[in-house]
């Protein structure tokens, strides 16, 4: 038996006895994801003790260093936890912003300290994290930001707004970058810092969408409080840091808007195909529509390009190489991908497509038109694909100004 064989015979021990006789009911693939944080809201009665057994192994954050609660995992190892997710049907244990966004950050700029307080809460799914960048005035211009953090001993002391705050309503802790001086280049007086946001200087006030949700928030601070030992790279460095955030930012988004985590956590199958075939019928073995069978075709190779792309750019990362400017290419391609996946889903479902409620609908198709109208902020949502396009011709392709 080789190595890689053996760390699968064990896993699937893990994973099928164990796990399973702990647990009894395991969650199935395909129910919403698991965010953790200190309110967690559970979308199996076992997704909390599922992320917790997970975590005691580092399986929430596999390619992690043991040291920091991570599973220390190489990254042919890393893709067998995945395989064995799928076979099994089970979901990823926790998701979120810790996971994907500050936690890879806090391992390329954070001191010793900061990643032995932060990461191992990440890894259990104990805290809950939201990204504090745009303001009113400083979106796809972020460097304009105008929130403003002064230093005051050992603590900073954080005023003005922030705004599409995703889940911040949901979240712990805020990383964020706050103005620490006004004077020199926008970019040079910028912070980057960690802040804990159950506290009296922090509102948070949801923002309702077209969809009907609220899935971001304005952010109020007031004399809020931070600590100088959680600024990330020292004070006025705050920018290198939140470029380089924003480089896993994109990469998670065109993952997840992509193929690589949807299809991950889901069981096996084509959504597309089955949606077809309900809606449209078949004929001689193959959807009945020609035309829409042509759509679907074209979407199922499309996905299953771009999942193989991705995939070799994450094992890339997992390799020690960081993501930087070409993370839009993935942003832009995953994004406009997802759109068009939702707007093929409305035309499969036919006049089922745009119900908003009532008794005409089923459950599926209600969520289905408004998972088309959240789709519509994946181009905007990371960065705009206008800005990812001025990233790519600058910085991939190095055109000129
Ligand atoms: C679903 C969703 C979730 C989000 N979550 C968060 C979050 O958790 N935290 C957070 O901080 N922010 C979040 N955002 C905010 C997001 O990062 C900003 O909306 C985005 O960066 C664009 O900024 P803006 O809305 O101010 O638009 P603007 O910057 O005002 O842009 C308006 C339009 O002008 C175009 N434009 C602007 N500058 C240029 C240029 N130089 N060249 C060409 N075109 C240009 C843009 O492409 C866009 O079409 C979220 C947004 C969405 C939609």
């Amino acid at each position: 038996m080789t190595d890689i064989e053996r760390f699968r015979a064990e896993l699937a021990e893990f994973l099928e006895r164990e796990l399973a006789g702990q647990l009894g009911e395991l969650p199935p693939a395909g129910i919403a994801d698991y965010w953790g944080g200190r309110k967690p809201e559970l979308p199996h009665p076992q997704s909390r003790r599922y992320c917790e057994l997970m975590a005691e192994r580092g399986l929430t954050a596999p390619t992690w260093p043991k040291e920091y609660g991570g599973g220390g995992l190489d990254k042919e190892q890393a893709k067998v936890l995945l395989a064995e997710l799928r076979r099994l049907r089970l979901p990823l244990p926790l998701i979120g912003f810790g996971l994907s966004m500050i936690g890879p950050t806090l391992l390329q700029f954070g001191t010793e300290d900061q990643r032995r307080e932060h990461l191992p809460g990440i890894v259990r799914g104990e805290i809950r994290w939201a990204q504090g960048y745009s303001e009113p005035n400083a979106g796809s211009d972020l460097a304009s930001l105008a929130a403003s953090a002064r230093i005051a001993g050992d603590d900073i002391v954080i005023n003005g707004q922030k705004i599409w705050t995703s889940y911040a309503d949901k979240a712990d802790w805020m990383f964020g970058i706050f103005r620490t001086d006004t004077g020199g280049k926008k970019q040079e007086g910028i912070t980057f810092l960690l802040l804990d946001m159950a506290q009296p200087g922090v509102e948070v006030r949801p923002i309702r969408l077209i969809s009907g949700a609220s899935p971001f928030c304005e952010t109020f601070f007031s004399d809020a409080r931070a600590r100088t030992r959680d600024i990330i790279h020292g004070v006025g460095n705050g920018w290198t840091v939140a470029k380089a955030l924003l480089g896993h930012e994109r990469t998670m988004i065109g993952d997840v808007f992509g193929t690589g985590s949807r299809a991950r956590n889901q069981a096996a199958g084509n959504p597309a195909v089955e949606l077809a075939h309900d809606y449209l019928g078949v004929r001689d073995g193959r959807i009945a529509d020609p035309v829409l069978r042509d759509r679907v075709a074209q979407l199922t190779m499309d996905e299953r390009c771009f999942a193989l792309t991705t995939q070799r750019a994450a094992d890339s990362v997992k390799a020690g190489h960081k993501p930087g400017p070409e993370s839009s290419i993935f942003k832009i391609y995953g994004t406009e991908l997802n759109q068009r996946r939702h707007e093929l889903m409305l035309a499969l479902r036919g006049p089922q497509c745009l119900g908003w409620e009532g008794a005409g609908f089923d459950e599926r198709e209600l969520t289905q038109t408004r998972d088309w109208l959240r789709s519509r902020g994946n181009t905007i949502e990371g960065g705009t694909s206008e800005i990812q396009l001025n990233i790519i011709a600058k910085h991939v392709l190095a055109l000129p100004d």
